[in-house]
């Protein structure tokens, strides 16, 4: 086997350090400094290390060890049965490859020869508390302990004991000498927001998620705090200590973990009520992804779903693992964050010649999706990350948000790495690049740079300006580099002919286009403005200002002479108005209209007098509240045709949700915006709910 390179040894050392650092921070001081995702990705890392080099593999690694030390302030005791964590599967593929494992083995140790049976599953949710560990003996509760290292952890028995839903006395007639319970101890979300909301009232540090804010609370000296805090328990797992013991065994002939949670339910515990049997991995895949979405409308946190093999006779031919059981594992929830390594710094000139940094990665899973690029925004964000090469660097990624670097894992910087800055020069054109003083944007302002041009022909023909079909972004680079179009005048200019010598391009799609072209001089002002590509001009607002201003010769007189009247119009404030003026200020931008004009862009609607406050409000805004944020993808509309639907009746679309938000729309694959309306107390409408509501005002209109 080849040694391990001395990149590799160091990132192993590296790695054991800052991951006990950070166990020390989580299981002892109930304090964690990073996402648990992030853990569990570079422990991970650190295994695959191991595995390929068994020399790095160190005794004091994090591998080697299950959980956190007892803290000393409790009673140290040695668990009878150890209590082991679980291994993990980040996607369904590597639940398939444990299946693989699985039945190899059982195949490799069943004395009976016959196929092994894997049909039966019991799939639990992963409640994200603290594991404990309840002794009865003849049906009393005579001890609880938490799980520490797994071989010893705290006595917490009167801690534990203010828990209402755990019985202190079996409901069994007949209950066995010795039986220990296992089970999830949790606080419900509610009691989480209060205790963090008193600890910021009081200064004190607030708890990262629940199940810290959980291990907190059980290991308070004064058992009335913890009673105040309303933990509760979900049951998964029991242990009958003393099953030599025949008579036992008789009363006790449970065969399956199925059967088992049957039995602790009817001895008086609470089981998690969204527990299946299933039969088939494709029916735990449906399983965990409707999980993924319904988790937050559970008032407990949850991170994944176990998997757990039923038949307690196959459970013990597979055994287990110094840290956790062969038969069970698992399937961790799509991660928001992770680490990965960055592989190099890219920057992207966009039309307004803003440099903006990207980094590109080792390929990682976000949310459900591949991601390799994320934005590091601009020159500020670059400062404050103090990004160098080779760094692990964590991104995030929620629903349907762009990904970003939030930050970096410096105890994992390789020594001498060079720190990373913006060029001095564009990338594109090497014209030098102005870093504006207030401003953190970094821009070049060379008004032939390629990267700006292709930028504004971009924009121009996109689906929500000109809509121009068939004019990607590879024939955009194409027309710009052969600099056959060097403006959108150039666009108008094209004819079937040039078309038809470019690189993928044939008679019928060159005729197609050149057919789109023409048909573009004809989209609504409202898209003309918003294809001009003018500062803070997005489709909402150039809808709104094009309603109120018919012409471009009206928003021009109004942007230089009155800008008080384009203020006037809801929702457009000062920056608008001040980025109008400038734009039409600029004597190439008139020109640049004239030459539109000529070519038959209209530049204006028939329209009626600009929108004043007064004649502004439609049926949403004066009925029902005006303020709507979509999320997640509609099945029967596109989220254009919903916001052209709001906007008709009066209302205005957001992109956050904020105190202001009256409705959140919700489609499939919700982002997290879905958790800040829940939490915030807005309405919240699927599909269905608001077309009934825009139908409704229909029937009354
Ligand atoms: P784990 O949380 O991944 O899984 C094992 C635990 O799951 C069990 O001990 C049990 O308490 C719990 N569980 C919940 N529902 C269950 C069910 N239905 N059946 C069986 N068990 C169930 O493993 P762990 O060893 O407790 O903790 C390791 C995890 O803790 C890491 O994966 C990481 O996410 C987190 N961690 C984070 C940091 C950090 O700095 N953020 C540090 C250390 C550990």
């Amino acid at each position: 086997m080849e040694p391990p390179s001395s990149k590799n040894f160091k990132r192993s050392i590296e790695l054991s350090k800052l991951l006990n650092q950070a166990n020390h921070s989580y299981y002892v001081l109930d304090s964690p400094f990073m996402e648990d995702s992030v853990y569990d990705r570079l422990y991970r890392e650190l295994i695959d290390l191991e595995k390929q080099y068994p020399s790095l593999l160190r005794a004091d690694s994090p591998t080697q060890r299950l959980g956190g030390k007892p803290a000393k302030r409790f009673i140290n005791i040695k668990h009878k049965v150890p209590l082991l964590s679980l291994d993990n599967a980040f996607n369904f593929e590597e639940l398939l490859n444990w299946e693989t494992r699985v039945k190899k083995l059982l195949n490799q140790n069943s004395d009976q020869k016959k196929a092994i049976n894997l049909a039966s599953l019991v799939c639990e949710l992963k409640i994200d508390g603290s594991a404990l560990a309840l002794s009865y003996s003849k049906g009393l509760l005579v001890r609880a302990a938490t799980r520490g290292d797994g071989i010893n952890g705290e006595d917490i028995t009167s801690n534990v004991k203010t828990i209402t839903s755990i019985p202190l006395c079996l409901q069994l007639d007949n209950p066995p000498e010795w039986l220990e319970v296992r089970g999830e101890a949790f606080l419900p979300n509610q009691t989480f927001k209060k205790i963090n909301l008193i600890r910021e009232e009081q200064g004190n540090d607030l708890f990262a998620n629940p199940r810290n804010a959980c291990a907190g609370t059980l290991r308070q000296l004064d058992p009335q705090i913890v009673a105040s805090r309303k933990l509760d328990f979900f049951a998964y797992s029991m242990h009958l200590l003393d099953s030599s013991n025949p008579d036992q065994s008789k009363n006790f002939s449970l065969s399956n973990q199925w059967d088992a949670l049957d039995w602790l339910q009817s001895a008086g515990f609470k089981i998690n009520p969204n527990t299946r049997n299933l039969n088939s991995l494709k029916e735990v895949k449906d399983f965990l992804t409707k999980w993924e979405q319904k988790r937050i409308d559970l008032p407990y946190a949850t991170d994944g779903v176990v998997i757990k093999i039923n038949d307690f006779n196959l459970q013990r031919i597979l055994g287990a693992t110094q840290k956790a059981p062969r038969w069970a594992i698992a399937l961790k929830f799509p991660a928001e964050e992770a680490p990965t390594k960055l592989i190099k710094l890219t920057y992207q000139v966009g039309r307004t010649g803003t440099v903006t940094p990207v980094a590109e990665f080792e390929p990682i899973e976000l949310a459900g999706t591949q991601v390799k690029r994320a934005t590091l925004h601009n020159a500020d964000r670059l400062d404050y990350l103090d990004l160098h090469a080779e760094d692990t660097i964590v991104v995030r990624k929620a629903g349907e948000i762009i990904p970003e670097v939030i930050t970096v894992v410096k105890a994992l910087r390789p020594k001498k790495s060079e720190r990373l800055f913006l060029p001095t020069h564009c990338p594109q054109c090497n014209e030098k690049l102005i870093r504006g003083t207030k401003k953190a944007a970094t821009k070049c302002t060379n008004k032939l740079c390629p990267a700006i041009l292709q930028g504004a022909l971009r924009h121009w023909v996109s689906k929500s300006a000109m809509d121009i079909d068939g004019m990607g972004a590879k024939l955009i680079e194409q027309l710009v580099k052969k600099r056959i179009v060097q403006s959108i005048k150039n666009i108008y200019e094209l004819n079937e002919e040039i078309l038809e010598k470019l690189e993928r391009m044939g008679a019928m799609s060159a005729r197609k286009l050149i057919l789109s072209i023409e048909e573009s001089k004809s989209q609504p002002w409202h898209r003309q403005l918003y294809a001009l590509g003018i500062l803070h001009i997005g489709q909402g607002n150039a809808k709104t200002i094009a309603k109120g201003f018919p012409s471009a010769m009206k928003l021009k007189s109004a942007a230089l002479n009155s800008p008080e009247l384009i203020t006037d119009i809801y929702g457009v404030g000062s920056e608008i108005a001040e980025s109008l003026k400038e734009w039409f200020n600029n004597e190439e931008n008139q020109l640049f209209l004239n030459e539109l004009k000529e070519l038959g862009i209209s530049l204006e609607t028939i329209e009626t007098e600009p929108l004043s406050k007064n004649n502004k409000k439609g049926f949403l805004e004066t009925q029902v509240g005006n303020n709507f944020v979509l999320t997640g993808t509609l099945s029967s509309i596109t989220r254009d045709e919903a916001r052209d639907m709001i906007e008709t009746a009066g209302g205005k679309v957001n992109s956050s949700v904020s105190s202001n938000t009256t409705f959140l729309i919700v489609g499939d694959k919700a982002g997290s915006k879905l958790n800040k309306a829940k939490d915030l107390g807005i309405k919240i409408l699927d599909e269905e709910e608001f077309k009934n509501l825009l139908n409704h005002k229909n029937e009354k209109t």
